[in-house]
């Protein structure tokens, strides 16, 4: 089931989101609800707060890209990030140009280390620590930030940010058009 995304603005987006154990009610029908929403959006990755629910919760859906050969494999690497934690960063930093289904119609380069040591449960609450690299630890970075009230601008510099200023408050205003269902605010809903 398609689950309609919080829009930037909403104040569940700047909560701290909370842990799960394994008897969370629906866990599995909801991550199945998490791909279809991202995958309905076009998106890489969906953190549960931007469908309204404050827990640590993440789903990640990507073709890896192969730079030799300038493509896309056919296999799509698909990882589920329950209380995930960032241990380390490690590598150089890099920009990458990051989007988000909260905030439509708005890409900015964003500065994160290519590398981080991530610990996290997977769907079945089995535990992993790995070093992890390339598009997983960048959309990794963006989702976790989520989980704890971070929007990918504010990590922008202060003058990127007074340039970006007007797109944002037209989210805030509910005037973009994503071809996606987004929950609109009370302030958002006026006739
Ligand atoms: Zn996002």
């Amino acid at each position: 089931m398609y689950l309609p995304i919080v829009g930037y603005g909403d104040p569940i987006l700047r909560k701290e989101a909370q842990p799960i154990t394994p008897d969370y009610p629906n866990l599995k029908q909801l991550i199945d609800d998490m791909f279809e929403t991202m995958y309905t959006a076009d998106g890489v990755g969906l953190a549960a707060p931007q469908i309204d629910l404050s827990i640590q919760l993440v789903v990640i859906g990507f073709r890896p890209y192969d730079e030799a050969t300038d493509t896309y494999g056919p296999e799509e690497e698909r990882h589920v990030l329950i209380n995930p934690e960032i241990l380390e960063e490690r590598g150089e930093k890099q920009y990458f140009n990051e989007g988000c289904l909260s905030l439509p119609e708005l890409h900015e380069d964003v500065l994160r280390p290519e590398k981080i040591l991530l610990r996290w449960l997977d769907e079945n609450f089995e535990e992993h620590t790995e070093e992890i690299g390339g598009m997983f630890a960048r959309v990794a970075q963006h989702e976790i930030d989520h989980l704890h009230g971070k929007v990918f601008t504010d990590r922008l510099s202060p003058l990127r940010k007074t340039m970006i200023k007007r797109k944002l408050n037209n989210i805030l205003e509910g005037k973009t058009h994503p071809k996606y269902r987004m929950k609109r605010s009370v302030k958002n809903n006026r006739p």
